[in-house]
């Protein structure tokens, strides 16, 4: 039985060089839900949601990472955000017509791809590359050879299980203070992996997939973490927000709607205030403040 939704941590004995294997159904189908976006932004989705999750797992501290897409093209936005307990959400923000078949520049245009880390306590990190790449992985690569972080690889694959979408990935990174002479080994093994099928991923367990790409090896393999579709979004969020908001705005949308209707761009979820709930906000605000 194929467990998919989990991230897979294995270690190259003796090569200083450490891998992660993911493959996600039900986190992506659940992130799709609540939209109905064409089917290349769906894709696109599933690939940033792929390489969030293997992001984020290379994490050593708690936190989460951002990887959003922006240009000016049709899909002016398409971002996903993830943290360390592998709990990701996204979405994607459309202003004109996105064909089938559309590549990554048909459907951004001139855009950037930015990386956020935000560490729970510390700095935040932000990492901005122009989108260059005919594929992701090929930004990815870009975005890792300019920030001069660890060689770092990634491998992207989305299609289709049981007639639901689905998507996994892999990736390679040379280990800390070891980069020497390991450049000729991640070679090796990068082009092993670029041999995996999106198949591969979706349909065969872990262990079989590191023994067909690196029988030769020597393989460790860690716990596997679950990954989930989880939106941060919360009452308490909106009422941080409508408090950094002028009175006078709340007051014109309170008037002209009789309400104040917050939706979740991730989710969909909607947080409705009314005059009543608003006066109290502010009423919690102002004794806060005394
Ligand atoms: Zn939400």
């Amino acid at each position: 039985m194929i467990k998919h939704d989990q991230l897979h941590r294995f270690l190259f004995e003796g090569h200083s060089v450490r891998g992660e294997l993911v493959s996600v159904s039900e986190t992506y189908q659940q992130m799709l839900e609540n939209h109905s976006f064409p089917q290349p932004v769906q894709q696109l989705l599933g690939e940033l949601l792929v390489a969030t999750s293997l992001l984020t797992a290379t994490l050593k501290f708690n936190g989460d990472i951002t990887v959003q897409i922006q240009g000016d093209g049709p899909v002016k936005l398409a971002v996903i955000n993830g943290n360390n307990q592998q709990q990701m959400r996204g979405t994607a923000r459309i202003d004109g017509d996105v064909k089938t078949e559309s590549s990554l520049r048909d459907m951004i245009g001139n855009g950037y791809m930015v990386i956020t880390i935000t560490p729970t306590e510390g700095e935040r990190y932000q990492g901005v590359v122009a989108l260059e790449g005919e594929t992701l992985e090929e930004c990815l690569g870009a975005y890792f050879k300019q920030s001069e972080q660890l060689p770092t690889r990634l491998f992207i694959r989305t299609g289709m299980l049981d007639g639901k979408v689905a998507a996994g990935g892999m990736l390679l990174q040379v280990l800390p203070n070891e980069h020497d002479g390991n450049e000729e080994l991640l070679d090796h093994l990068v082009q092993l992996t670029a041999t995996i099928k999106g198949e591969e991923l979706f349909t065969l367990d872990v262990e079989e997939i590191l023994h067909r790409l690196y029988h030769e090896e020597d393989v460790t393999l860690y716990e596997p973490q679950q990954v989930a579709f989880r939106c941060t979004c919360s009452r308490q969020r909106c009422i941080d927000t409508l408090m950094t908001l002028p009175e006078a705005d709340l007051q014109e949308i309170l008037h002209s709607d009789g309400k104040i209707d917050m939706g979740c761009e991730f989710c969909g979820k909607h947080y409705v205030f009314d005059e009543n709930d608003v006066s109290e906000i502010k009423a919690t605000k102002t004794a806060q403040l005394h």
